[in-house]
C-alpha cells in the first residue's frame, strides 16, 4: 500500500469500474475507506449471503452484500464526458477545494 491516500472519490459519487469482474459498470459510492484506499460501490463486487432470520431481516434468506474494491480500480464518472475520468484538484477564489475533470476541465460536484 502507498499509505494514506488523499481520496478523490467521495461518498455519493458515481464511479466507473476499470478493473476486475465488474469492469465497465457504473455505480454509486456507498462508503469510502481512506485508510485502506477502498470504496464500496452499489451493485459492484456483490456476494450473495445466506442469513438466518434476525432483527433486521425477520425472514432470513439471501441478501446481497457489496464488498469493497480498491479505489485504484475506479474512476470518477464525468457526466460531461459520459465516461470515467481522472480528476485533479483546484482551489476556488473563496479557498474551497474542488475536483475537476482532467478531460473536459469541468468542476465535478
Ligand atoms: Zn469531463
Amino acid at each position: 500500500m502507498r499509505g494514506k491516500m488523499s481520496l478523490y472519490i467521495k461518498k455519493g459519487d458515481t464511479v466507473k469500474v476499470t478493473a476486475g469482474n465488474d469492469r465497465g459498470k457504473t455505480g454509486k459510492v456507498i462508503t469510502v475507506n481512506p485508510e485502506l484506499g477502498t470504496v464500496v460501490v452499489e451493485k459492484v463486487h456483490t456476494v450473495k449471503k445466506h442469513t438466518k432470520p434476525n432483527n433486521t431481516n425477520p425472514t432470513g434468506g439471501i441478501v446481497e452484500k457489496n464488498l469493497p474494491i480498491s479505489v485504484s480500480n475506479v474512476l470518477l464518472f464525468c457526466k460531461n464526458c459520459n465516461r470515467g475520468v481522472r480528476v485533479g484538484f483546484r482551489f476556488l477564489d473563496d479557498g474551497s477545494k474542488v475536483r475537476y475533470c482532467k478531460k473536459c476541465n469541468e468542476v465535478i460536484e
